[in-house]
């Protein structure tokens, strides 16, 4: 297991963590069976957490991906999936002035005009972009029976593009 991956992840935990708070998670559900009509859970379990990697990072998606269930373990991200979102290496040629996303493997030159001198727009992202959140359905409830996910966006993590 590669120690940075290892580290950034612990990190990306902390953060979703830190931006969850309490608030997220209060339940309301009563302990008797039948008897209490203010019977409504409030829990919200986090479905996925997205994060963006760029192509130039240095991440390894998928070491990342297996230090995630490790990570979370005993905290309330556990279970939630990690998705992995590539974001690639985006050029703006010196030479030509096109604005471009380089495809991998990677090869610094543009691709339209083949110059070799180029300023980097993106690609060295690492951002928790977003937490997926679900409320569980209330079989109390009329309706709508399903939730739909909401989510809280844009963390950056101190990674600067
Ligand atoms: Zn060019």
């Amino acid at each position: 297991m590669a120690m940075h991956e290892l580290s950034l992840c612990q990190a990306l935990v902390e953060t979703a963590l830190e931006a969850l708070g309490d608030a997220c998670f209060e339940t309301v559900t009563c302990s008797e069976t039948v008897a209490c009509s203010e019977t409504v859970a409030r829990l919200q379990t986090v479905e996925t957490l997205v994060v963006e990697i760029g192509d130039l990072a240095g991440v390894e998606p998928q070491a990342l991906a297996f230090c995630f269930p490790i990570v979370t373990q005993g905290t309330r991200l556990e279970g939630a999936s990690l998705q992995i979102e590539r974001v690639p290496v985006r050029i703006r040629c010196a030479v030509c002035g096109a604005e471009e996303a380089l495809p991998l493997p990677l090869r610094f030159r543009c691709p339209r005009c083949g110059g070799a001198a180029a300023t980097m727009l993106a690609g060295r992202e690492i951002q928790l972009r977003s937490i997926v959140l679900r409320v569980p359905e209330e079989p109390n409830v009329e309706a709508p029976t399903t939730h739909p996910p909401s989510v809280i966006d844009n963390f950056p993590l101190g990674g600067k593009p």
